[in-house]
Formats: C-alpha cells, sequence, structure tokens
C-alpha cells in the first residue's frame, strides 16, 4: 500500500477544515468479508464516509466536505473513521426521509456495522453482553428499514433474521439458496450452520 497526499476537507456547517489520508494504490490482499457483508482490507483503507468536524462537532458527508487534495508529501493514517457512540451521533443528525437514497443506505450500513463490530461479535470477548435499551431499539427499527428496502437481497435478509435471533426465519430463507457449488449457496449454508446453534453474532465468511 502507498499512501497518497491528505485531502482537506471543509465542514458544510462551521467552514472549518480537517485533513484526511488517502492512498495512492493499494490492493485487496488479506480481506476479510464477514458475514453481515462488511469488507475490511487492510490494504485499501477508504476515507469514513460520513466525518466528523473537530471544530464544531457536527457530522457531515465525506462528498459534502468538498475534499480537495492538498498534493502535500506529509502522510496520515487518519481516515475519519467514527467509533460506534459517533456513528449514532451522526445518525442522529444525518439521517431523515428526505435523504437521498444512496446515503440513506449508507448510513443505515455504517450504524449495522458499527453496531456489529461493538456488540454483534466483530470484537470478539472485548464484545459487552448487551448494549442499551435505546440502542437495542434503534436496531430494531433500522433492521426493519433494511429488510424492506433490501428485501430482493435474501441472503442478507436471511442474515439480519439470525443477527436477530429469528433463527428459523434464516434457516427458511437461507435453504432455497443452499444448494450448489457458488459462493452464494456456501454462504447459505453457513448462515443456516450458525442460525442452527442459535449464534446471532457476526462471523467471517473469509
Ligand atoms: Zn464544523
Amino acid at each position: 500500500m502507498t499512501p497518497g497526499p491528505p485531502y482537506r476537507l471543509t465542514c458544510p456547517k462551521c467552514g472549518g477544515h480537517k485533513l484526511v489520508a488517502s492512498i495512492a494504490s493499494g490492493n485487496t490482499f488479506g480481506g476479510i468479508l464477514w458475514s453481515d457483508s462488511k469488507h475490511d482490507y487492510p490494504m485499501l483503507p477508504q476515507p469514513s464516509f460520513v466525518q466528523h468536524c473537530p471544530v464544531c462537532g457536527h457530522y457531515y458527508f465525506y462528498n459534502d466536505g468538498d475534499p480537495k487534495d492538498t498534493g502535500e508529501e506529509s502522510f496520515s493514517f487518519d481516515f475519519g473513521n467514527l467509533s460506534f457512540e459517533q456513528a449514532n451521533d451522526a445518525f442522529d443528525e444525518l439521517y431523515n426521509s428526505k435523504l437521498e437514497e444512496g446515503n440513506k443506505m449508507q448510513l443505515l450500513f455504517l450504524w449495522l456495522y458499527k453496531y456489529n463490530d461493538k456488540y454483534g461479535g466483530r470484537e470478539g470477548e472485548n464484545c459487552p453482553e448487551r448494549c442499551p435499551e435505546s440502542i437495542a431499539e434503534r436496531r430494531a427499527a433500522i433492521v426493519d428499514t433494511l429488510l424492506d428496502s433490501q428485501a430482493d437481497n435474501v441472503l442478507l435478509c436471511a442474515e439480519l433474521h439470525r443477527e436477530i435471533g429469528e433463527f428459523d426465519k434464516c434457516i427458511e430463507l437461507a435453504t432455497p439458496l443452499a444448494d450448489g457449488e457458488d459462493f452464494s449457496a456456501e454462504v447459505a449454508r453457513k448462515f443456516i450452520e450458525h442460525a442452527k446453534m442459535e449464534d446471532s453474532k457476526v462471523f467471517q465468511l473469509y
């Protein structure tokens, strides 16, 4: 991986600046795909889709920060990644029904992935047993929205049902997809296997 020049973002709320890392070249070597569809590419890090302004504390979409190549040779590895708590605050601030569909989906997945980092098993032994009630309620609403909007993606829906403990529904959706040698059939069989163990944690697919 070759680092690139930092990009300067301008907060659309206050005009404050921040620098975010970029990479000049990278590759997908060592990539991990998780059951909830999150990809981790250690050699191809990308700036966070939502950025936190260090000046005013608001959140904004990366593209709304008007990213400009500084051309500087100082390298940074700060991609503006958010913690779960920050992603939750960003969701409060940015999510609304008028958002453009692509941004809406990205925010929903950002929230879900960060939830799964902290509470859904991605951090293994470090994951607390349960989350606060308000977070559990938000998760239920977000999963419902994703099940509605991603109904055509049956494998994802099977996984979402598994994550919320609806194991029978997961098995029902995944079973018709589980025959064959292609990757999606292999994934379907893994979902069924974990559902049968009543395991609701996310796990690595590869
Ligand atoms: Zn700001």
